[in-house]
């Protein structure tokens, strides 16, 4: 079934793009953009929601304490957004591959005129070869327009293209069944069903820079889900990986699509 794959969204973290301090963690970016493009050499269709503008524009700009308002965020997001998308184009042309910049804000979702564009734009990515690299645009999404996290943007993202897959990488090695801080807790590899009880166990796992955490991602596995997308949550730290995933091992936490009324 894995070998039927022709689309995959991934999504990757602030705490696995960059360091404490908000600096970019380029070994890392340099390996995720081998990988996709590896994986985009052998013909699957690769979009990557990437997170980090935040935390590299604050980053680049020396300021750690991480103000929490929205103007100062918009800021680091205008600072960082072309931080990231430098590094993107330098390592994915190393790799031979062009990368496109696609900001959303959810009105794109939310009207049916503008979701056509994006998919038309996405659609025409894709033929020309590009692999589209998208991100929430925060240097003007303000509290009424914001979706405020990426999870939920990357199973959007899966939903409007008709993605096979939506991987999600981050700094945990995926769901457990009670706080991973507890010596007891194990990690759930394979989930059917999506309970209320997973949701709240997973309650108060955001980072310092990102502002998901394993709740959201949890929402988005149901988005995902419910429109027959396979999402995988997974540790970033070693994006090869990612080929595992493909190969079949059961790495990282699994949610199964939705059942078709016929199986
Ligand atoms: N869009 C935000 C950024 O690029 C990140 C949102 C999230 O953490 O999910 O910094």
């Amino acid at each position: 079934m894995l070998s039927d794959i022709k689309t995959i969204v991934f999504k990757v973290g602030t705490s696995t793009l960059t360091y404490e301090n908000g600096k970019l963690n380029l070994k890392l970016i340099f390996a995720l953009s081998r990988v996709l493009s590896d994986l985009k050499n052998s013909g699957i269709d690769v979009i990557l929601v990437t997170s980090g503008a935040i935390g590299a524009g604050f980053g680049k700009l020396g300021i750690t304490d991480f103000p929490h308002d929205i103007p100062a965020r918009q800021a680091a997001a205008a600072v960082g957004q072309n931080e990231l998308m430098f590094i993107y184009d330098k390592f994915f042309g190393d790799f031979g591959h062009t990368i496109g910049q696609v900001l959303i804000t959810k009105e794109d979702f939310e009207k049916e005129d503008r979701r056509e564009h994006l998919l038309n734009n996405f659609k025409a990515l894709l033929q020309f070869n590009v692999l589209p690299i998208v991100n929430e645009n925060d240097a003007v999404a303000t509290d009424e327009i914001v979706f405020g996290d990426n999870d939920t943007l990357s199973a959007q993202v899966a939903k409007l293209i008709d993605a096979d897959m939506l991987i999600m990488l981050t700094d945990i090695d995926g769901l457990y069944d009670k706080n991973p801080k507890e010596c007891d807790a194990h990690l759930i590899s394979f989930v059917d069903e999506i309970t209320p009880e997973m949701v709240d166990n997973a309650k108060g796992s955001a980072s310092k820079l990102g502002t998901g955490g394993m709740t959201t991602k949890i929402m988005a596995a149901k988005i995902a889900k419910d429109n027959n997308i396979a999402t995988v949550i997974l540790k970033g730290e070693h994006p090869d990986n990612i080929y595992k995933i493909l190969d079949g091992e059961r790495i990282g936490t699994y949610f199964a699509p939705r059942k078709k009324d016929n199986e």
